[in-house]
C-alpha cells in the first residue's frame, strides 16, 4: 500500500458543520446536562466538531416527543399515500444535498468520497423511495374462520421505535431503519453511533424540510452505555431495531427483557465465508475476495474474512492476490485515486492491529500488510494471512478491519462443514461455474444471504439479516416493514350464514 494521507484532502473543500445538537421535537437542542463530546477525523485523529452528549434525560424527552407524535399527531393518522408523498420529497431533498452529505459522511467515517456518493447516499435515497412506495400497500387479511365467526386482520404501526445504529454505514443504516418505520406510521428515536453523528443530524433537518411532522423523527447523539442503553430499557419505547456488535446486541435484548419486553430485532456481527472452487476464474475470484474483505476498509458486518480455496486454485489465487494488492492504495478518502481510507477511530484501529498481532503469534503467515500505514491517522495496510488454521482466533472472531484469512479445502462436504462451523450466520459467498455445486452450497450454508459469483450485492428489495449469533429479523424488503407493524385480529359473529 502506498499512502497519500498527507495530501490533507487533495484540495477538496471540507463541509461546513451546521448540526451538532440533539434533534428533539423538530428542534436542535443542547443536552440537558450541557455536555458535549468530540467527533474526530480518522485521517488525523483531530477533533472535527463538538456534539451534544445525550443521556437518559434527553432520551426521556425524545421518547416523550415521539409518544406525543404517535398518540396525538398527524403521522400515524395520515393515509399511507400521504406519508409516501412526504417520504418521496425527503428522498428528493437527500438527492439535492448529496454532495454535502457525502463530504460529511466521508469526513466523519473515513469513507471514500467516490463510493459514499454512489453507494451510501445512492442506497439511502433508494431505500427511502422503496418504502415511500410501500406506505400505501399495507394490507391485512380476511378470515373465514367458521360458520359462526369471521375476522380480518389490521396491521397497525408498532408505536415508538428505538433505532440504534452503527458507524460503518451511518447514512444507509439511518435510512434502513427510519424508512420502514416512517412507512408503517411509527414515530422514532434514533441513536447514531458516537463515532459518526454528523450525517444523522444533517438528514434530520432535511426530514423537517420535507414535511415530516415534529416529534416523528428524533435523533439523540451520545454514547452507547448511556443514551443507547436508555432507549433499550425505556418503558415507553415499543420496539427496538439494532445494528451493531453481537456483544451489544445481547445487552439490548437483556435491557428489553428487564424493562417492558419490547420486541427487538438484531443485525449483528459475522465471520462470513467466501468459498472459491477450482473451476473459478482466478482474476474474478481475486477481485471478489479483495472487495469482500477490503471494501469500506473491512468495516462491514458481511466482510468475507474467511476465504476457503479449493486446493487446485490455491497457489494461483495467492500469487494473483499478492500481485493485485501491490496496486492497492491506502490513503486520504477524499483522494479519488485511493482504494482504502482510515479505520473509523483509534479504538477500532488498535483492535484490528491487536488481531493482526494475534494472527502472527498464532503462527499464521503474513502474505501482505500486517502493519499500520503512515505516521498519522488510523490507516492499516490491507492484510492477508495464509496458513490459517480453523481454530486460530483470527479465523473465528470478527475483526472488522482489512484482514483476510486464506484457508484450503478439498471436497464440497468438507467446506460445507467448515463454512457452518461458526457461531455466526450472516452472509456467505460461493465462486464456481458449476450450477450443481452452487445449488448445493446455497442450500447447505446457514446464513442470511448467499452470494453466488458476486458479493455485497444488496438492494432495498432484498431481505438482509442473519441467523445464529448474527441476530434475527430482517432489514430491507417488505420483511423490514413487517417489524414496524403489529397484527391485530378483529372477529365478529355471523348470523344465519348459509355455510
Ligand atoms: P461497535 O463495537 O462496532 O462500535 P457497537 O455495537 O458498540 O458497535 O455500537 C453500535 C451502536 O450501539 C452504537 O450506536 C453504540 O453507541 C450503541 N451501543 C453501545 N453500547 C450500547 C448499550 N449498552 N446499549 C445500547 N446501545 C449501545
Amino acid at each position: 500500500g502506498e499512502k497519500r494521507a498527507e495530501n490533507g484532502g487533495g484540495g477538496v473543500e471540507m463541509p461546513e458543520i451546521r448540526y451538532t445538537k440533539l434533534f428533539i421535537n423538530g428542534s436542535f437542542v443542547d443536552a440537558v446536562s450541557g455536555k458535549t463530546f468530540e467527533t474526530r477525523d480518522p485521517r488525523t485523529g483531530d477533533a472535527i466538531a463538538s456534539i451534544a452528549e445525550g443521556d437518559k434525560e434527553d432520551v426521556d424527552l425524545a421518547v416523550r416527543a415521539a409518544r406525543e407524535a404517535f398518540d396525538h399527531g398527524k403521522w400515524p393518522r395520515m393515509s399511507g399515500s400521504e406519508r409516501g408523498k412526504i417520504m418521496t420529497k425527503y428522498a428528493d431533498l437527500l438527492e439535492q444535498h448529496a454532495e454535502e452529505l457525502t463530504k460529511l459522511e466521508s469526513l466523519d467515517a473515513g469513507k471514500l468520497v467516490v463510493v459514499t456518493r454512489a453507494v451510501d447516499i445512492g442506497a439511502s435515497v433508494g431505500t427511502l423511495r422503496y418504502f415511500a412506495g410501500a406506505a400505501d400497500k399495507i394490507h391485512g387479511e380476511t378470515l373465514k374462520m367458521s360458520r359462526q365467526f369471521q375476522g380480518h386482520t389490521l396491521r397497525e404501526p408498532m408505536g415508538v421505535a428505538g433505532l440504534i445504529i452503527p458507524w460503518n454505514f451511518p447514512s444507509i443504516m439511518f435510512f434502513t431503519k427510519v424508512a420502514p418505520a416512517l412507512a408503517a406510521g411509527c414515530t422514532m428515536v434514533v441513536k447514531p453511533a458516537e463515532q459518526t453523528p454528523l450525517s444523522a443530524l444533517y438528514v434530520a433537518h432535511l426530514a423537517k424540510q420535507a414535511g415530516v411532522p415534529d416529534g416523528v423523527i428524533n435523533v439523540v447523539t451520545g454514547f452507547g452505555p448511556t443514551a443507547g442503553a436508555a432507549i433499550a430499557s425505556h418503558m415507553d419505547v415499543d420496539m427496538v431495531s439494532f445494528t451493531g456488535s453481537t456483544a451489544v446486541g445481547r445487552l439490548v435484548m437483556e435491557a428489553s427483557a428487564r424493562s417492558n419486553l419490547k420486541p427487538v430485532s438484531l443485525e449483528l456481527g459475522g465471520k462470513s465465508p467466501l468459498i472459491i472452487f477450482d473451476d473459478a476464474d482466478v482474476d474474478m475470484a481475486v477481485d471478489l475476495a479483495i472487495g469482500a474483505n477490503f471494501f469500506n476498509k473491512g468495516e462491514a458486518c458481511v466482510a468475507a474474512s474467511r476465504v476457503y480455496l479449493q486446493e487446485g486454485i490455491y497457489d494461483r489465487f495467492e500469487k494473483k492476490l499478492a500481485d493485485s494488492l501491490k496496486n492497492w492504495v491506502v490513503g486520504d478518502p477524499f483522494d479519488p485515486r485511493v482504494n482504502q481510507g482510515p479505520q473509523v477511530d483509534k479504538a477500532q484501529y488498535e483492535r484490528v492491529l491487536s488481531y493482526i498481532e494475534h494472527g502472527k503469534r498464532e503462527g499464521a503467515t503474513v502474505l501482505t500488510g500486517g502493519k499500520p500505514c503512515g505516521q498519522k491517522g488510523y490507516y492499516i495496510d490491507p492484510t492477508v494471512f495464509t496458513d490459517v488454521k480453523d481454530d486460530m482466533i483470527i479465523a473465528k472472531e470478527e475483526i472488522f478491519g482489512p484482514v483476510m484469512c486464506l484457508m484450503k479445502f478439498r471436497t464440497v462436504e468438507e467446506v460445507i462443514a467448515k463454512a457452518n462451523d461458526t457461531r455466526y450466520g450472516l452472509a456467505a459467498g460461493v465462486v464456481t461455474k458449476d450450477i450443481d455445486v452452487a445449488n448445493r452450497m446455497t442450500r447447505s450454508i446457514r446464513a442470511g444471504v448467499v452470494w453466488v459469483n458476486c458479493y455485497f450485492a444488496m438492494d432495498a428489495d432484498c431481505p438482509f439479516g442473519g441467523r445464529k449469533m448474527s441476530g434475527y429479523g430482517k432489514d430491507a424488503s417488505m420483511h423490514a416493514l413487517d417489524k414496524f407493524l403489529a397484527v391485530k385480529s378483529v372477529v365478529t359473529p355471523v348470523y344465519d350464514s348459509p355455510w
